[in-house]
Order: C-alpha cells, then sequence, then structure tokens
C-alpha cells in the first residue's frame, strides 16, 4: 500500500514545474513567502500587463457599438452605447494614469480596477438588454454580451499570480456572474446559466495553472538573474537593487540599516598554492556559512573575487557587531592547509554614521574594511579611528 503511495506521489511530482526546486513551490501557493525583488518584478509585470489589457478594452469596448446600432433599436442603442463611452473612458484612465512603482498593493489595485470596469459594464448591459424582447439576430448579439465573465476569466491567464490571488479573482467573478444571474432571474434560463457557471469554473481551473506558471517562470527567472553561480549567494548586480530597495525604506520608516563588508585575509594565497578549485570551495563553504546564520530579513551577496557584503535592515552597529562575532566564532571554514579562515570585516550603518546616501553607507563599510586590513587583518571595525 505505503509503495503504491509512494509511487503516486513521485508521478504526481513528476506534474509539477521542472524550473522550480522544490522549496520554491511554496511560492506559488501564496505571495508571503516572496522575495523582495520577486514581488517588486511581479507587481511590474503586473501593472504592465494590466495597462495592455487597459488599451485592449479601451480600443474594443467602442468598437463594438457599431455592430450594436445595426441589431438593437435606437433606445437600446443609445443606453449600450453610453454604457460603452464611460468604460472606454475608465479604460483609457487605467492606462494613463496607472504606472508600475514595484509595490504588489498598487498591482492588486490595478487589476481589482481593470477587472472592476468590465464587469460593471457586465452587469449594466445584461440589466438594460434583459428587459427587451430580442428578434433572432439581436438575441444572437445579445447572447455575445454574456460572454464578458468568459473573456474577463480567460484574462487572469496573462499575469503571474499565486493559488491564493487566483482564488481571490475567480470568487469575485464568479460572485458578479451570480449577481449578474440574480439581477435578471426573472428571464433567465437557468440551464444555461448553470452550463455557463459550470463552464466559467472550468476556465477558471484553466487559467489558474497558467498563471501560476508564468509565476513558476518568473520565479526561476528571478533566481537565475540574481543569483551568484558559484556560491548561490546574490549577486552584485540584484545586491545593488536590493541594497536600493532596503535604503529607501529604512529612509521612509526612519529605521535602521547596518552593511557590512566581508573580505577574505590572503585568499590569493589558497589559489596559489592549492589551486583555483580549492579556492572556489572555500568560498562556497564560507558563503553557506554566512547565509545559515542570518536572520530572513538580512540579504547576503557577492561584491567580487573574495568580497562579501551582508545587508542587515533593522540593525545597528552593535547589533551588527554582535551577529558578526557569533557567526565568526562558529567558524568561517577552514583553508585546504586546516588552518581557520579570517576576513578583515567593516560596518557602517545609516544613523549612526549619518550617511545621506546609499553610496556613502557602502564607502565607510569599504574603507572599514580596509582599515580591519591594515590593522592586522582577522578583526571587525565599525567606526573609522577604532579597531578591535
Ligand atoms: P587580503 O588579505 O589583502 O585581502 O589578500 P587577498 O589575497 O585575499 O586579496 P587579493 O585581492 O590580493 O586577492 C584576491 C584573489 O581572489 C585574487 C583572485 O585570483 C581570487 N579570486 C577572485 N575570484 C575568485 C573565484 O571566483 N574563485 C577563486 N578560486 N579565486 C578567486
Ligand atoms: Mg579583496
Ligand atoms: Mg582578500
Amino acid at each position: 500500500m505505503t509503495s503504491i503511495l509512494y509511487a503516486l506521489a513521485r508521478r504526481l511530482a513528476l506534474l509539477l514545474p521542472s524550473e522550480l526546486r522544490l522549496h520554491e513551490l511554496r511560492q506559488l501557493l501564496a505571495p508571503g513567502g516572496h522575495s523582495l525583488l520577486l514581488s517588486q518584478r511581479r507587481a511590474t509585470m503586473i501593472v504592465n500587463r494590466v495597462r495592455l489589457f487597459a488599451f485592449l478594452f479601451a480600443v474594443l469596448t467602442p468598437l463594438w457599438s457599431l455592430i450594436d446600432l445595426m441589431v438593437f433599436n435606437r433606445d437600446l442603442w443609445i443606453s449600450l452605447a453610453a454604457c460603452r463611452v464611460v468604460t472606454c473612458a475608465a479604460f483609457a484612465c487605467l492606462l494613463l494614469l496607472y504606472r508600475p512603482n514595484g509595490k504588489l498593493f498598487d498591482a492588486y489595485r490595478a487589476i481589482a480596477i481593470l477587472f472592476a470596469i468590465p464587469t460593471l459594464f457586465y452587469i449594466a448591459s445584461h440589466t438594460l438588454l434583459g428587459g427587451q424582447h430580442h428578434d433572432q439576430v439581436s438575441a444572437a448579439v445579445a447572447t455575445g454580451y454574456a460572454f464578458l465573465p468568459f473573456v474577463l476569466m480567460a484574462g487572469l491567464a496573462i499575469f503571474p499570480l499565486t493559488l491564493q490571488e487566483n482564488l481571490l479573482l475567480v470568487a469575485l467573478l464568479l460572485a458578479a456572474q451570480l449577481i449578474a444571474g440574480y439581477l435578471s432571474w426573472s428571464t433567465l434560463s437557468w440551464p444555461s446559466f448553470a452550463g455557463g457557471f459550470w463552464l466559467l469554473i472550468l476556465i477558471a481551473g484553466v487559467t489558474a495553472l497558467a498563471s501560476m506558471s508564468q509565476l513558476a517562470f518568473m520565479i526561476a527567472l528571478v533566481r537565475q538573474a540574481i543569483h551568484d553561480p558559484l556560491t548561490g549567494v546574490l549577486s552584485r548586480g540584484s545586491g545593488e537593487e536590493i541594497l536600493d530597495l532596503h535604503w529607501h525604506g529604512a529612509k521612509r520608516n526612519d529605521t535602521r540599516l547596518s552593511v557590512v563588508f566581508i573580505d577574505v585575509d590572503h585568499f590569493k594565497s589558497i589559489n596559489d598554492e592549492f589551486g583555483h578549485e580549492a579556492g572556489d570551495n572555500v568560498l562556497r563553504e564560507l558563503a553557506r556559512r554566512l547565509q545559515k546564520s542570518l536572520r530572513q530579513s538580512d540579504s547576503l551577496l557577492r561584491w567580487g573575487g573574495e568580497e562579501f557584503l551582508l545587508i542587515m535592515p533593522g540593525a545597528d552597529l552593535k547589533q551588527a557587531r554582535q551577529a558578526l562575532e557569533r557567526i565568526i566564532s562558529s567558524g568561517l571554514g577552514l583553508r585546504p592547509d586546516g588552518r581557520p579562515l579570517t576576513a578583515s570585516i567593516g560596518i557602517a550603518e545609516r544613523l549612526a554614521d549619518n550617511a545621506s546616501d546609499c553610496r556613502e553607507l557602502l564607502d565607510l563599510a569599504d574603507q572599514r574594511m580596509y582599515l580591519a586590513k591594515q590593522s592586522g587583518r582577522n578583526r571587525i571595525i565599525e567606526q573609522l579611528s577604532r579597531a578591535s
């Protein structure tokens, strides 16, 4: 029995997106565990796609009026055309006024507005059309209006969303469909409404898969783009972006932000005596040990060859020093000859050093690291004048 279950679980595991690592699968479920950078890129992508959608609808919505003109009576056409003009204007505003800023909350709001506009249009047009008698042609066009919820549901597929976000949006769209059904219940054909509702649920399932696979690709791409291939920690390019985000966050909330430069002592001699491969292994082990002892909010990045930068939001100089002393006491790893690996470390903090920008903070930490080298290596310095 257990072997059957095991085989089944293995088969099911093959269906999971192979571009993701096991620990990343959780990120497909809810946005809570997403890194700052992933959230930021996703927010930008969502807003850009909302704007694309808004553009498409702003153009298509008024065009459909020509078809309405041919099949509906004048009064109905005027009412529908008025709805279309308002809808088109709303889409145009969304397109013109919304710009990506990397904030997830704003991205959610953009999706909510994007879906609210046609949903309101759908409910309004449904009510207008429901109160009318149609001949064969106009009835066919009126049926066309009923496809709008399907278009919206399918539209979800263009966004990189988690399961939780998908479920929420799907629930809202289904609720809108129920409201539209309720508003026209006297004229509603229940079997076709139920059939349509079921189809909507099926489409929701397919689009949720589509949007989650978009998210899976995005997670994998962001990981590849931002990590250093040798050590697996963040690479310098993405690290600068992260530092910038933390800097602005700390400034906005007036909180502390420590940055730490770590430079391995006499690393070149490892390469010279034991070869480049041995040097690589030492770097990998060092990165693993540093990473292991960090807090969730800290970021470790490889700044260059054997130099690492540690970003510690919320930590003052004392806390940063304590964290590093703890890491050093448990060891930075061994040199190939068995001697312990040491590093020279410089720390700077936004408020204590009264840094006016991110660059200045980095420069200070860098200068202190060099001071640590000059003072004999294997030490931490968090003030320009004093070594310990
Ligand atoms: P100091 O104590 O003054 O920092 O001396 P050091 O030898 O650590 O510093 P130096 O800057 O003289 O040498 C750094 C060396 O790191 C030189 C370079 O060959 C080596 N290096 C840079 N990137 C890598 C890498 O990815 N793998 C390996 N194995 N070595 C690297
Ligand atoms: Mg160096
Ligand atoms: Mg060095």
